[in-house]
């Protein structure tokens, strides 16, 4: 199991803010929504921390 950043693009404001932060290079703004590549994310969670929105959650992953 690894911990893995999932965003909910209900609440994403598409602000950049943890593309700016994220360490791994593990996100990205696409088109209209923010993409999370899980085989980057490495489970830091600094980019939950910075979303202003509350998009951003931690799972568990196999
Ligand atoms: S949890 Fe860390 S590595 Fe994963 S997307 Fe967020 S900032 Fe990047
Ligand atoms: S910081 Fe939050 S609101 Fe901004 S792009 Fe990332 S998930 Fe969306």
């Amino acid at each position: 199991m690894a911990r893995k950043a999932i965003v909910d693009r209900r609440k994403c404001a598409y602000c950049g803010a943890c593309v700016a932060v994220c360490p791994a290079d593990a996100n990205e703004l696409v088109e209209t929504f923010l993409e999370i590549y899980d085989d980057r994310c490495t489970g830091c969670g600094i980019c939950v921390k910075m979303c202003p929105m509350g998009a951003l959650a931690m799972v568990e992953v196999e």
